[in-house]
């Protein structure tokens, strides 16, 4: 063991496990590239302040959950605790939105960081893919995303999960219903932070976890009895967007998120396996943010899904994703002559697309063939002496044991004819 560990909160992606992470990414990103979604990475880290105007000052994420640091040039930046402001800015700075081809679509896949406590599902480093579909307001592309994203769990055989759905109105419609929730609110039993957070943004207080909050809340107005008629109409095409697409939803008319940035349609999947920390992706409408961050009126949506939590909830179903295997072919050379020839057989292997290891560091026989078979590799391939001088190699199966000679430059057409 080293002096040192993984920081709190963190934790590193080893093999096998990894492999599992990474079928992940690719799983959730194949429907959103099918969709005409391209690929955007941003820095890890931005201007502290593109975080606090975009996530929004009264969020945890904004006043609790920030890495900050100070530059040795006196700037203030924040490791990303999020991917969509980053996008957006992105997005702006390069003027992809005035190429003339609107939306712009984008998907990423990276890293994020929030000072949470930790615990199972929760961490201070974890992964997301996101999608973000920039400069549009069609209740057709909410339901696009939604369904991808559905469509995503599907594909990597989730079932229990659930999606919620709420839309959060817009500037017509949100003032009207900030005040009637302020007036309720103001006449609870609340902590002096909750208080606070009933002038900055009273419709978090929905999303409080707290029974000592919920159970007050029971008599609380809603949203969806003050959507003005738009975004009424609006809501009802995706909801139905989504019954024509077979995607099942729940109407979570408390759904708010720890974004204050969405506006209309906002959703989140939840997995019934995996305790407190449930939320697996979530994402909607985000039609001023632009404008927030200093951009042009720019109606947007987009999503994340959590990497790490969607990999608990295959855990917590049993699902078994299948794998390429690492390996088809573990090589085990006795001798100094075998080695060279066997080197020269595994780089061939390589080049023609079947994956290859060797036993490395002269390994007796023994020790090379547990090597082989803990590879999870197909075949073996032996050869000694006695074999070079016959010009073969003996290609071993190794899960029925059966062995025979393969002269040397058939190997890579032999391999290849019996992995097919
Ligand atoms: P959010 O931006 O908070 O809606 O997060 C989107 C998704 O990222 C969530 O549904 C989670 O799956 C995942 N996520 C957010 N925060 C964490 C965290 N601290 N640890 C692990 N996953 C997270």
């Amino acid at each position: 063991m080293s002096a040192f560990q993984a920081p709190k909160g963190t934790y590193d992606l080893l093999p096998p496990d990894s492999a599992t992470y990474l079928a992940v990414r690719e799983a959730i990103a194949a429907p959103v590239r099918r969709a005409g979604y391209g690929y955007v990475e941003t820095p890890g880290f931005e201007n502290v302040e593109l975080f606090s105007r975009g996530v929004g000052e009264s969020t945890d994420i904004v006043t609790k959950e920030m890495f900050t640091l100070t530059t040795k040039g006196g700037t203030e930046l924040a490791l990303r605790p999020e991917g969509t402001a980053s996008v957006l800015r992105a997005a702006l700075q390069a003027n992809l939105h005035k190429a003339g081809n609107l939306p712009v679509k984008l998907w990423y896949s990276g890293s994020y960081y929030r000072y949470e406590r930790p615990q199972a599902g929760r961490y201070r480093h974890f992964s997301q893919v996101g999608a973000e579909a920039i400069g549009a307001e069609d209740p057709l592309l909410d339901a696009e995303l939604i369904i991808l994203a559905s469509d995503a769990y599907r594909a990597l055989g989730l079932r229990d999960f659930r999606l919620l759905l709420n839309s959060l109105g817009d500037r017509e419609c949100r003032p009207a219903y900030r005040t009637a929730l302020q007036d309720f609110l103001r006449g609870l039993d609340l902590d002096e932070d909750t208080r606070r957070r009933i002038d900055i943004n009273p419709l978090r207080v929905l999303d409080d976890k707290r029974e000592s909050v919920q159970s007050q809340l029971a008599g609380a107005p809603l949203i969806a009895d003050h959507l003005c008629e738009a975004c009424k109409a609006y809501h009802e095409q995706v909801r139905e967007l989504l019954t024509a697409a077979g995607v099942a939803y729940e109407d979570d008319p408390k759904l708010v998120r720890g974004l204050d940035y969405y506006t209309r349609t906002t959703f989140e999947f939840v997995h019934d396996g995996l305790g407190s920390q449930s939320a697996v992706g979530g994402g909607g409408r985000y039609d001023g943010l632009s404008e927030m961050i200093g951009g042009p009126s720019l109606p947007s949506v987009g999503w994340a899904l959590g990497v790490d939590r969607t990999v608990l909830a295959l855990q917590a179903e049993g699902v078994e994703l299948a794998l390429p295997a690492a390996t088809d072919v573990y090589a085990v050379p006795l001798g100094e002559e075998a080695r060279r020839a066997l080197f020269t057989a595994v780089t061939a292997l390589r080049r023609a697309g079947v994956a290859a290891d060797f036993a490395f560091g002269g390994k007796g026989m023994k020790n090379a063939m547990k090597s082989a078979n803990r590879s999870g590799a197909r075949f073996a391939l032996v050869a000694g002496e006695r074999d070079l001088a016959e010009g073969v190699a003996q290609l071993k199966d190794l899960a029925t044991g059966e062995q025979g000679p393969v002269p040397l430059e058939e190997i890579v057409t032999t391999v290849k004819e019996r992995l097919a």
